[in-house]
């Protein structure tokens, strides 16, 4: 099979450009646990890594078995401090993106501001501008796969010829929902049998990205086996 370049790469932010996951979990983990519902950062990254914050507050709301209408603003600042206290590229990305010759754009679980804030600080807001797409613009956040189709069509290429890089599971099935072929990075936190399974190519380093992108996709291999949720009714 010849090499074919894709049309468009969609690049989730969080954990694939920015490396906000950690900090993310540990304060989402010891949020919560001084709230009464005691979720180790492990918990966190299996309930609510890769999901819109709107899915988020109804689980925490329903984890506490209360309200939490407080818990977004308290949260934002709690992370947003943290943010600029810490905040990084994901080693290894921006000369993963320098060496791409195709266009890209970002697709992310969270709102704008969030988004242009962590790339800000992180310096790669400028690649990007222009070419950002939240969850908060489409009815469904992943792993419904109305935000890449969503970010395809607005870029003009065909869904069947995007490439989605992604380090959550939602983020995976959010890609096979759309009908595109994924990249999964399990550089991160996210162990890699979260990210394998049909159209996804699992890659633990930036630096193999350029050359994945325009690898021919994975064919006539049976799909990786699916492990149940580590928790009950948790998918992503
Ligand atoms: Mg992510």
């Amino acid at each position: 099979m010849t090499e074919e370049a894709p049309q468009l790469v969609i690049l989730d932010c969080d954990g694939v450009l920015v490396d906000s996951e950690k900090l993310a979990v540990e304060i989402e983990s010891e949020m919560l646990t001084a709230m009464g519902w005691p979720l180790s950062p492990l918990d966190v990254l299996e309930r609510f890594v890769g999901r819109s914050d709107a899915y988020t507050l109804q689980q925490i709301e329903a984890g506490l078995g209360r309200r939490a209408p407080e818990w977004p603003a308290r949260y934002a600042e709690r992370l947003t401090a943290a943010f600029r206290a810490h905040l990084r590229p994901v080693p290894g990305v921006e000369a993963a993106l320098d060496a791409l010759r195709v266009p890209t754009c970002v697709a992310s679980s969270g709102p704008h501001e969030k988004i242009r804030l962590t790339l800000g600080l992180t310096g790669l807001l400028e690649r990007f501008d222009g070419r950002i797409f939240s969850a908060t613009d489409v009815a469904r956040g992943k792993p419904a796969p109305d935000l890449f189709l969503h970010a395809a069509a607005a870029m003009g290429a065909d869904p069947s010829a995007c490439v989605v890089v992604e380090d959550s599971r939602a983020g995976v099935e959010a890609a096979r929902a759309a009908g595109m072929r994924s990249l999964g990075f399990a550089g991160g936190l996210t162990p890699r049998e979260w990210l394998e399974g049909p159209g996804t190519t699992v890659f633990e380093d930036m630096a193999d990205l350029p050359g994945l992108v325009t690898a021919p996709p994975p064919s006539g291999r049976p799909p990786a086996p699916r492990r149940a949720p580590l928790r009950q009714g948790e998918a992503g």
